[in-house]
């Protein structure tokens, strides 16, 4: 904000979903009114819109986790050939992550850099993420050439004090007006001018050794006269510095390892780290960073180059490390100590608290369960549902259902009770596997296998539609089951192109239009469409079996339209701080009522967490907990009891008043 970015780009993904909220927020104020910014499709076309207006001479950023410079890659590549417009910085913030926490890979972003030669800057400190972005923008004008901002889970959630400047009042408006400037050399990559623009792209990265702007810092202060020669000193950066210098300082060994840190990731600066050795000539080299060795690599080479020779090693003597060289997860303090202790002939002071039993002990008192969906949920009943189905028509047909996973929040659906996925790799790879499974099936005439791929709203816009599109070319025998919960809602409720009118962020860049998905796959000449409201359970399994157990060839699409009950809970609060439609006074309540004779069906098949057992009179019972049942919302379990246990009580029906 302060470095005046006129526009902003995202597609929603953790650890950095917050940083496009924040900005689509500020662009709702009076002060941020002059940034435009976009809840994109997918992480492509974000990229490909900052850099349009990047060309327009508009300071500009773009957001996404590591997965998403996968989608943007493409772009990316040749998007670095042709680099920035005039004045119009480009920051492409990426969140990894390194313990595949929320993702379905921990793939090491930093290595893009390798052949995009994106320059990355490294912060490790909440005020360091705040100052390297503004910085990011003169290094990214200085450069032409687009600059990336790495950080971590760890990083990305911590809170700290920064001093932040005043943010300047409308400031792209102050500079010239942005205007599409063209430069044919530069943005049209096609015959000689790609290679030259290769070229190019290659002197300018070389650059960014001379930058006065930022560079790695030599991180030592002895209290006392230090050594001549020392033992060990260590390169790192990020969040992994963070932690270093925590266990340093909390030892007393500030004053025994002297630390380069990268603040510059990509291109490496030779310079830096020679410089560093020929000071300290030390014995060896320890490298800490996370993933991939590229740091460690890195200083290899310029040691080579420089005809420097010190043993440099990297965290590959640690347990978390794969035997191919790759640090495997996130670095945490534990390893970090580990990793001291192996490296530092001193002893570690006494006394100190085992912190690593603790945190083993603390995991015993925490309650142990898989991932589940949240109270409520439509996703619930639909699972549920498939899993009954299944069953059923495993047991009765010999029919053995295929479900193709994809991203979001019905990824839970892979764990017990439920058990409804068969892969899950990356975005739109539900259908896109689905299409290989279900030829291959169709080529070899096996009839007791069939395909149902699953996807959200969301994910269907993003990657979904080609693949979609893919199978309708061919008519190819799976079923598509569409979860439209009208919302990104996994990463925090962004909008979707599904989503309803009046909702929160509905009006971020689709001007109120909604697009129904079932009007959409029907227009796309989709043979079979069905749509289905995702509380009426009895109604999903009915519309599953029957199109499942079809003998006719063909794509088909299912639609369960149910809008996340997260959501609606919270706009109803702000609103009304009752549901609409309910009446003044009125109190709902489900409960399970006495005769209950413990089947078991709501609690272990079914699984809604507001469900609960206690003991009384000395024998296990089910209860529902009030405080997290979302009975206006959902009411959902009304219908699974088979022994007819659960109950709704309206107290002070009609009480007065409609909200
Ligand atoms: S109504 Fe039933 S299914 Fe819905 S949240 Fe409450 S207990 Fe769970
Ligand atoms: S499904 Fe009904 S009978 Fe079975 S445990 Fe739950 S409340 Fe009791």
């Amino acid at each position: 904000m302060e470095a005046g970015v006129g526009f902003g780009s995202t597609y929603p993904g953790t650890p950095v979903s917050d940083v496009g909220d924040i900005l689509y927020e500020y662009s709702k104020t009076e002060q941020g009114k002059h940034l435009i910014f976009d809840y994109a499709i997918n992480e492509k076309v974000a990229l490909e819109e900052a850099i349009g207006s990047s060309w327009t001479g508009l300071r500009s950023v773009v957001i996404f986790k590591h997965l998403g410079m996968n989608v943007a890659a493409d772009a990316l590549h040749t998007i670095m050939y042709s680099g920035i417009g005039n004045g119009g910085g480009l920051i492409i913030i990426v969140g990894g992550d390194p313990d595949a926490s929320s993702s379905t890979n921990a793939e090491d972003v930093r290595l893009y850099s390798k052949h995009t030669h994106l320059p990355i800057l490294f912060p490790s400190t909440v005020e360091e993420c705040y100052k390297f972005t503004k910085i990011a923008y003169t290094i990214s004008e200085y450069l032409k050439l687009p600059v990336m901002v790495y950080t971590t889970p760890k990083l990305s959630f911590m809170t700290g004090i920064i001093t932040p400047n005043r943010i300047p009042n409308n400031l792209p408006l102050k500079r010239d007006p942005p205007k599409f400037e063209r430069n044919f050399e530069r943005f049209v990559n096609a015959r000689h001018l790609a290679l030259e623009n290769k070229e190019r792209l290659m002197e300018t990265v070389k650059k960014v050794e001379e930058l006065k702007f930022l560079s790695n810092e030599v991180d030592f202060f002895p209290t006392r006269k230090p050594t001549n020669r020392f033992d060990l000193v260590i390169i790192t950066g990020g969040y992994p510095y963070l932690i270093l210098k925590d266990i340093l300082s909390q030892y007393g060994l500030n004053d025994i390892v002297p630390i380069l840190k990268l603040n510059i990731l990509y291109p490496i600066i030779p310079k830096s780290i020679t410089e560093f050795v020929k000071e300290f000539i030390p014995r060896q080299i320890l490298v800490i960073e996370e993933l991939e060795p590229m740091i460690e690599n890195d200083v290899k080479t310029t040691l080579f180059d420089a005809n420097l020779s010190v043993p440099v090693k990297g965290v590959w003597e640690s347990p978390k490390k794969y035997s191919t060289g790759v640090q495997k997860g996130e670095i945490t303090h534990f390893h970090i100590e580990e990793i001291l202790r192996k490296y530092i002939k001193i002893r570690f002071p006494n006394g100190l608290k085992d912190y690593k039993k603790e945190l083993e002990n603390s995991k015993n008192l925490l309650l142990q369960r898989e991932p589940t969906f949240c109270p409520g949920c439509s996703h619930r009943n639909v699972f549920y549902a498939l899993r009954r189905v299944a069953n059923e028509l495993k047991h009765k047909n010999g029919l053995d259902l295929i479900f193709g996973g994809d991203i979001g929040c019905y990824t839970l659906g892979m764990s017990p009770p439920w058990l409804v996925t068969d892969w899950l790799i990356c975005m739109g790879a539900g259908i896109g596997i689905a299409n290989g499974v279900a030829k291959v099936l169709n080529a070899y005439q096996i009839n007791n296998q069939h395909v149902v791929a699953l996807i959200g709203d969301s994910t269907l816009f993003h990657s979904g539609i080609t693949p979609l599109l893919n199978a309708l070319k061919q008519n190819l025998n799976i079923t598509l089951l569409v979860l439209n919960n009208y919302y990104v809602a996994m990463t925090g409720h962004q909008p979707s192109l599904s989503g309803i009118p009046d909702s929160h962020h509905s009006n971020a860049g689709f001007q109120g239009k909604q697009l129904k998905i079932e009007d959409f796959v029907r227009n796309l000449g989709t043979p079979q469409v069905h749509v289905v409201g995702g509380y009426d359970i009895p109604q999903l399994e009915k519309t599953f079996m029957n199109v499942f157990s079809q003998n006719t060839q063909g794509t088909r699409i299912i639609v369960v339209n149910a809008e996340c009950a997260l959501a609606v809970k919270r706009i109803a609060e702000q609103k009304w701080s009752k549901p609409r439609g309910s009446q003044r006074g009125e109190e709902l309540y489900i409960q399970i009522n006495e005769s209950c004779p413990m089947c078991h069906e709501c609690f272990e098949e079914f699984g809604c967490t507001a469900i609960k057992q206690t003991k009384k009179d000395g024998r296990v019972v089910y209860y529902i907990d009030e405080s997290s049942c979302m009975r206006e919302y959902c009411e959902a379990c009304l219908v699974i009891c088979p022994n007819h246990c659960i109950e709704k009580t309206i107290i002070n029906p009609k009480g007065g008043e409609t909200y």
